[in-house]
This record gives structure tokens, sequence and C-alpha cells, in this order.
């Protein structure tokens, strides 16, 4: 099994599908990449990522799927000068993750649970909330890993 199975791309899916975007697998590879990102890149570091994952796609194929998802709020972007622009992971709505340590999936909680839990403990500390991202490590229950049905 590869990291490119059906459900590991859930959360991406369902994202593209809300912003009313038909989903393609460009469009889905490049935002699942930029998802799973721990720091802003650039659409060449993109097509490596994705050549990683054998996932073989033209980088005109990849500037592309960076500006419709871009323009969708589906991702941030930043511009340094007029030649390069970084891509990265929205801010504070979807950044909770569960990562497993045993099969690498990494699960995406859209929860507003987590945000009120978050906003509570910061007013308490006299702080509002600007952007959060929690990645909690975890490891799939053997019978019941969604990602390969071990
Ligand atoms: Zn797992």
């Amino acid at each position: 099994m590869t990291k490119w199975d059906a459900f590991s791309r859930s959360g991406a899916l369902m994202r593209l599908r809300r912003a009313g975007l038909s989903v393609t697998v460009p469009r889905l590879a490049v935002l699942q990449v930029i998802e799973e990102s721990a720091e802003m890149i650039d659409a060449a570091q993109v097509q490596r990522r994705l050549l990683d994952q054998n996932e073989d796609v033209a980088l005109a194929t990849v500037y592309s799927a960076l500006n419709v998802l871009h323009r969708a709020g589906l991702l941030a972007c930043h511009h340094y000068g007029q030649s390069r622009a970084v891509y990265g992971p929205i801010g504070a709505r979807c950044t909770s993750r569960l990562m497993c340590g045993r099969c690498g999936h990494i699960q995406w909680v859209d929860d507003p649970r987590v945000l009120a839990l978050i906003e509570g403990i910061c007013q308490e500390h006299g702080f509002g909330v600007s952007d959060y991202t929690l990645s909690v490590h975890v490891a799939c229950q053997p019978g019941r890993c969604a990602r390969s049905g071990q």
C-alpha cells in the first residue's frame, strides 16, 4: 500500500468538493502534498514530492493545480518578488491532524470542538487565537486500521 490510497485522500477530497471544485488526480495529489508539508514549498518542490510518491505530474500541471487551489481558498500562498511563490496549508480551519506512526496515515480532523477548546485555554491565559496547528502522534489499533485493513 502506498500513502496515496483512497482513504488517505479523504480529507483533501472533502475539501475539494466543499470548495465546489471538480476532483482531478493532480488537484488531489497537489493539495495532499501541501497539507502534509511542514513548511511552505514552491511548485518545483511539490513536483519533486509527487515524484517521490511515484506520481508523475508535469510542472505546468502543478502550477495550474496550485493556482486553482489558491483561488478556491484551499491553500496559502506567499510571493517572494516576482519569480518565486511558495504554498502551504491554510490557517486555522483544518489544522488538526492525527499522524499514525504505524502505517503513516494522516487523518485531518475538522472538528469545531478542538478550536473551541483551544480558544478557551487561550482566553484563560489572556490570548486570542489567530492560528493553530495540532499534530497528534497516534498508532492505529490492530484490526481497525482504516488505511490498510490490517
Ligand atoms: Zn495506521
